[in-house]
């Protein structure tokens, strides 16, 4: 056995302690998330706007199975953490949340992206689910819903103040105002809300994107005062994602939608360390070494020999791989492979006798797994077989601690939101302090087999 073949986590139980077993013999990578970084990082969010009696609300953005968080343990934390607004683009994660018993007594919840030809919005009704309106034909069609539920829909009407992606313009945005006085006057639509989203305000040290960050802030004023003069006073008036929730207090309005923030990221590295907002990175990601074997210099690694070993070295192989959603374009290159690019691989913290070190991916990324160059050998390093390995976690400090999503991002050339969500459901996906961050009838709700 060696330093890093027993675990570091704390579990709160003994069934805790198992059922981290069953995950590694069921699969050799697992998911860890700190339910109880995902309340605090929602509490800090909340602070952020004011607290809950300031009058702005915040959302907990929920998409994508909570950015591979998961849908149902991510939502709980956010509402322990006191989020009042749940949101998502697609509809069956609006409709889990509820079937899961998140009621409209607990919290709102907001869904913007669907096909009104096709959609459940009949569901979303009767479900008390808030529904966004981006186009005449969605507003026709959710009016068209509300009739056969004979209730009306609770309605977000979203402009496009500058994002370019969905929504009303400035131009169309009359006949919306017109359509949409009728099918309240019918009961049929409650104008509750009106909506944009910022397309750079993740970037407030660049000039140009905080003048089109402004500029967005004064057409959805625009918008807002037309709905006014229309007589549409919507109650719920919201701009906000992580990086304004954070930055731009001025815009927070009656409610913010921050996703990344949640999860215990800033927008963009630009914008600084997590640390500095107060949040923490909730995610682990690690994985058992399947193989450990002593290579000498100059032996091509992995497929298209884009990365030869420039000494003897110890190899180690991270059985995850393009199928589990670590992303090819995070593989390493060196000048002496068939690519003469030095490109270094997406970062992972090995555990040695001399303490932890970074190893690099050395060559492509394969289906099921990568190649580490442990830089050194793995008898002198104490390196073996079955040792766990950390992808990325929480990051205490450059490196000390291990990489973060942010690391893979660069290597692989995308942001930590992609590193996240492409992450396959054929990883377990394990909760750390679930029974500290959630009341027990929560608790209840998750996977017993998920809870460390
Ligand atoms: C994803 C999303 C958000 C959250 O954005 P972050 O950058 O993750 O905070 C907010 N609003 C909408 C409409 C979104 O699609």
């Amino acid at each position: 056995m060696t330093i890093t073949s027993t675990s570091q986590w704390e579990f709160s139980s003994p069934q805790g302690k198992a059922n981290y077993a069953a995950a590694c013999r069921r699969y050799p990578g697992q998911i860890i998330v700190d339910l109880a970084a995902l309340r605090d990082n929602m509490r800090r969010l909340v602070e952020l706007t004011g607290g809950p009696d300031s009058g702005t609300a915040v959302m907990g953005v929920i998409k994508a199975d909570a950015y591979g968080h998961g849908l149902i343990p991510t939502a709980l934390a956010a509402l322990a953490g006191g989020a009042t607004w749940l949101g998502s683009a697609q509809t069956r994660e609006a409709l889990a949340l509820r079937r899961a018993g998140i009621g409209p007594d607990r919290c709102r919840i907001l869904v913007w992206m669907f096909n009104g030809g096709t959609a459940p919005l009949d569901e979303l009704i009767e479900q008390d689910i808030d529904i966004s309106a981006g186009s005449m034909a969605a507003l026709e069609d959710i009016g068209r819903a509300a009739q056969a539920c004979g209730r009306p829909a609770r309605v977000h009407v979203e402009v496009d103040s500058g994002f370019g992606r969905n929504g009303f313009t400035e131009e169309g945005f009359g006949g919306l105002l017109a359509r949409l006085s009728q099918l309240r006057d019918q009961g049929l639509v409650e104008p509750i809300g009106l909506w944009s989203h910022l397309a750079v305000a993740d970037s407030p040290d660049t000039p140009a994107f905080v003048a089109a960050t402004d500029q967005q802030i004064a057409a959805f004023a625009r918008f807002s005062a037309r709905m006014d003069s229309a007589g549409l006073h919507p109650q719920i008036r919201h701009l906000a994602n992580t990086a304004a929730t954070l930055t731009r207090p001025e815009i927070h309005f009656d409610l913010t939608r921050p996703g990344i923030g949640l999860y215990g990221y800033e927008a963009d590295p630009a914008m600084g360390q997590p640390a500095d907002y107060g949040l923490k990175p909730a995610m682990t990601l690690q994985a058992q070494l399947s193989m450990v074997k002593d290579i000498e210099e100059g032996h091509g690694i992995s497929y298209g020999r884009t990365y030869l070993t420039p000494q003897a070295t110890s190899t180690a192989i991270v059985p995850l791989g393009y199928a589990d959603g670590i992303h090819r374009s995070a593989s390493g290159f060196d000048r002496a492979g068939a690519r003469h690019v030095d490109k270094p691989g997406g970062p992972v913290r090995v555990m040695t006798n001399a303490g932890p070190r970074i190893c690099r991916v050395a060559g492509r990324v394969c289906m099921d797994q990568f190649v580490l160059d442990l830089q050194g050998k793995a008898r002198d390093l104490g390196v073996a077989e079955g040792d766990t390995v950390v992808l990325f976690g929480p990051g205490r400090g450059a490196y000390q601690g291990e990489p973060t999503a942010d690391d893979w991002a660069r290597s692989a050339d995308t942001i930590s939101y992609e590193i996240f969500t492409c992450l396959r459901n054929r990883i377990p996906r394990l909760y750390l302090n679930a029974p500290a961050a959630l009341p027990a009838d929560d608790l209840a709700k998750l996977d017993p087999a998920s809870i460390l």
